[in-house]
């Protein structure tokens, strides 16, 4: 059996996976944040930290209340994990980004339709778009965890996306695959009327994932 991550490993971790996100151009500066859960709460990046330089330093460990003994600052958005972590028993890692096209999207306070099969692999006919809420305040961790419902991305009205999965691997494939979909979902809405899925399309794409599991290319990061 593997033994178990201690926090500096995780931490490192979480660093790394924050990283990627920059070098993907999704996180600019500090506008986005990650975490994984840990047995007593969360490591999550702290306030301030950036993508581009991000190390194990700028990763804090909280507690379910998000108390900590290490003299660093979580980042403002760690209340969206806490409920993450929650009420989806099989979160163990989320992304969250300020990512262009799923921000401009997500500024049009619209679900993203299923105009694309990818859609359906976030567990749904659309990605629902989180009503809005101040950054920061337990009621936008509120109105994410609605949006959320069997789903594992959203988007955040006038703010931008959010997403879990069973590790960070999966939450960070997911956040890079939905900023894909949302770009060429901008992008078909600008050349025209995107053709929507049919119930009974949908219903064929779920079939497949069912027996192939997530079949999306980014899905085997
Ligand atoms: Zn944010």
């Amino acid at each position: 059996m593997a033994a178990p991550m201690n926090n500096s490993s995780l931490a490192e971790r979480v660093a790394v996976a924050y990283r990627e996100l920059g070098r993907h151009g999704l996180v600019t500066g500090a506008a986005g944040n990650v975490s994984v859960r840990t047995a007593g709460g969360m490591s999550i990046t702290t306030s301030g930290s950036t993508a581009e330089t991000a190390t194990a330093d700028g990763v804090v460990t909280l507690d379910r209340e998000g108390r900590t003994d290490e003299n660093k600052k979580p980042s403002s958005e760690w209340f969206m994990h806490a409920a993450i972590y929650r009420e989806f028993p099989g979160a163990a890692a989320v992304v969250h980004t300020h990512s262009n096209a799923c921000s401009a999207l997500a500024c049009l306070r619209e679900d993203m339709p299923a105009f694309h099969y990818n859609v359906v692999g976030f567990g749904g006919d659309t990605v629902r778009c989180a009503r809005y809420a101040t950054f920061g305040t337990p009621d936008l961790a509120v109105a994410v965890v609605e949006a959320l419902r069997e789903r594992n991305a959203c988007l955040l009205a006038n703010h931008g996306m959010i997403c879990f999965g069973a590790d960070l691997t999966q939450a960070l494939g997911r956040a890079i695959r939905l900023e894909a979909l949302a770009y060429q979902y901008l992008l078909a809405r600008a050349a025209g009327r995107p053709h929507i899925l049919s119930d009974a399309e949908i219903a064929s794409v779920r079939e497949r994932y069912k027996t192939y599991g997530d079949l999306s290319p980014s899905a085997k990061r």
